[in-house]
């Protein structure tokens, strides 16, 4: 046999060697891969004979490990099936007189034995771990497949906008499912104990998704995590525990050595931070932090695409407001309607604190509020942040906008108002001159993105429109409705409401009194003091009549100096009692003019419904009747219509 012959059974077994190498590397398909083996083996076994060094055969063991790293387990098996052969031949060739072996068949049947089971179990070990990252990989790609089915490439043309948003925010609510699968399939690829999906927040970092149990992983403080936030750097650790390092974590059961984290950014900002860590002593080498970096990249896109969606969203249902909310608006001349309508739209844009003020006379009406402060209130809002902001968007000709209050030493609004981090102001400007102020408030310094707070603007603007349009038409309402001189009904709404209330009388069956008012001698204190004495005369007595009569009565200037006032719900004697209490007031009252102080006195007409009429004409003349009677039978005096013959 040749192993007795050095010489030349190794540059054979070498020869061998090299041919099947030669052959292995050449032919792509391994297949000469039991020879080399093989004649591998061969050598070696040669080697550890010839030294006459037993124990280099337990070189055999990292031997086989590494095989079966590279091969498969076949392969490996049928090399060592080759090699033990020789050993039952090597006794046969003892038996015939060659001196082949010096150790026995039990021997060499447990070490080969021993080999196979190390070869069978290395293999499954291997299978194992490739078949776990070769999971890993494909899961990673169906990800991103599934992430780029989401975004549809065609036919969203022909999709309502309802339709495109409705689309859009389903895919968006599988975002926290997706990045729950991404952290699952990391952990698995860089055998991590954990992988988590930290954000931030006012205080520096909060987790979004983790691997964990909820509850599981406590968030310390800013930590290191918290630096990649802020830096925008990775960060690695292989002794985190030993070294009592700072994560801005801690996990409730078990260390935390080993730790990778990553910047998930959205252009310039990092808007998040993927850890993944172990137990292990440096358990993430340069293979899994480049796995760990190709997972935030991808964590980048499905973070970037919700905060795309949302935004779509957002704007989205801030122009259907826009749209919706205008045109009442628009079609509203009632300022209560329309500070309504510009504060519920708002609400349904951004979630945050909603209040707004209607200008009155250099002071500021609540109308509305979303907090506790009561509304219906007027307000002097000089000395507060609101007021101060507002004057300097008016001075600067600007529509307004957001500004950070976390730091503000002055009040902010007239009222006490918690958790508010920013406002944005917006006040509502016609020409010149500000109608009125909204504003919104949150507890967070980006509680509304630029998108909306532009809606809002345009809405305010809607609104100042239509606040112009409202008072506009009031005033002229009131010019048609008023006397200019007195402020009391005029006589065509005089006739207006007498019918109305006859009509209602009719209804109800209740008594409707009218009385008529005539001032006496008036022609008088127009000749010895002049007409405008007379005005101020008519002024003060139309402001007794106000201040006298009940809420449910109707004064109105009848004529020159007569006034009217009908009486609703009340009869002849009720009536009686109103006209003379009127009839004192007015005579106790003293004018003055030309330095001289004077009285007057007035005679008054009382006719009711049904009583001493049943048409309205019929109403006034019976009243004017008893006014007459009352002036001939003279004067101060009220009288009733049903008194007299
Ligand atoms: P009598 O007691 O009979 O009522 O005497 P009188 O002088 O009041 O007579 P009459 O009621 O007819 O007088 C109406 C006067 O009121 C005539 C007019 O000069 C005056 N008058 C009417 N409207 C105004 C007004 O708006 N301002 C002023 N200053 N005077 C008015
Ligand atoms: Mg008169
Ligand atoms: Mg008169």
């Amino acid at each position: 046999m040749p192993v007795n012959r050095p010489a030349v059974w190794f540059p054979l077994c070498a020869a061998a060697a090299a041919v099947c190498l030669v052959l292995h590397a050449t032919d792509k398909r391994r297949e000469f891969a039991v020879e080399f083996l093989f004649s591998l083996l061969v050598l070696s076994e040669g080697v550890t004979r010839a030294s006459g060094l037993p124990w280099l055969k337990f070189a055999y063991f990292p031997a086989v490990i590494g095989m079966t790293g590279l091969y498969s387990l076949w392969t490996v098996l049928g090399s060592l099936a080759l090699l033990f052969l020789l050993v039952p031949l090597g006794i046969l060739a003892a038996r015939f007189g060659f001196v082949f072996s010096q150790t026995n068949l039990a021997e060499q049947g447990a070490f080969a034995a021993f080999l196979l089971a190390t070869a069978v179990l290395s293999s499954l070990i291997f299978t194992r771990l490739k078949k776990e990252r070769e999971q890993a990989v494909s899961s990673l790609s169906e990800i991103r497949d599934r992430a780029q089915s989401i975004v549809p490439q065609t036919g969203m043309e022909s999709l309502s906008s309802d339709e495109v948003t409705s689309h859009y925010f389903a895919s968006m609510l599988k975002t926290d499912e997706e990045i729950g699968q991404l952290l699952l399939t990391l952990k698995k690829a860089v055998f991590a104990d954990s992988a988590n999906l930290f954000v931030p927040t006012d205080n520096g970092i909060g987790l979004r998704c983790s691997t964990e149990e909820k509850g599981s992983i406590i968030i310390t403080g800013k930590g290191e995590i918290g630096c990649c936030l802020t830096e925008k750097r990775t960060f690695a650790a292989g002794e985190a525990e030993e070294k009592k390092i700072d994560l801005g974590y801690i996990k409730k059961s078990g260390k935390t050595t080993s730790v990778m984290a990553f910047p998930v950014n959205a252009g310039p900002t990092a808007i998040g931070v993927l850890a993944a860590d172990s137990a292990r002593y440096h358990a993430f080498g340069s293979v899994e932090q480049e796995t760990g970096r190709m997972f935030s990249s991808q964590m980048e896109k499905v973070l970037e695409r919700e905060r795309v969606y949302l935004q779509i969203k957002r704007e989205h249902l801030g122009l259907k407001v826009l749209s919706e909310e205008s045109s009442k608006m628009l079609s509203s001349l009632d300022a209560g309607v329309i500070a309504r309508t510009l504060c519920e739209g708002a609400e349904r844009i951004v979630q945050a604190g909603i209040i707004f003020f209607s200008a009155e006379d250099g002071k500021f009406r609540l109308l509305h509020h979303t907090g506790e402060a009561a509304s219906d209130k007027l307000y002097d809002l000089r000395g507060t942040f609101v007021s101060h902001i507002m004057d300097v968007f008016v001075a600067n000709r600007q529509p307004g906008g957001l500004a950070d209050v976390s730091d503000c030493r002055m009040p902010i609004l007239p009222f006490k108002v918690t958790d508010i981090k920013a406002i944005a102001v917006i006040p509502l400007l016609y020409e010149k001159s500000v109608l009125g102020l909204f504003a919104a408030y949150g507890g967070r310094k980006d509680f509304i993105d630029n998108a909306q707070l532009h809606i809002l603007k345009v809405m305010c603007n809607q609104a100042s429109a239509s606040l112009a349009n409202a008072r506009l038409h009031a005033a002229i309402e009131k010019m048609a409705t008023t006397d200019g001189l007195t402020g009391l009904n005029n006589h065509r709404v005089f006739q207006e409401k007498l019918s109305a209330e006859l009509i209602r009388s009719g209804r109800t069956g209740k008594p409707v009194s009218l009385l008529l008012t005539d001032i006496d001698f008036f022609k008088k204190i127009n000749d010895t003091y002049g007409h405008p004495v007379g005005d101020q005369v008519l002024k003060g007595v139309s402001a007794i009549i106000r201040e006298t009569v009940r809420t449910i009565d109707i004064p109105a200037r009848y004529g020159g100096e007569e006034f009217a006032i009908i009486l609703p719900e009340t009869d002849a004697e009720g009536a009686l009692q109103i006209a003379e209490r009127l009839r004192k007031t007015i005579g106790e009252q003293t004018f003055t003019a030309d330095g001289k102080t004077f009285r007057i006195t007035i005679s008054m007409g009382i006719a009711v419904l049904p009583g001493d009429a049943k048409t309205k004409e019929e109403l006034i003349e019976k009243a004017d009747q008893a006014l007459y009677h009352a002036k001939h039978n003279g004067r101060n005096r009220c009288v009733l219509r049903r008194r007299i013959a």
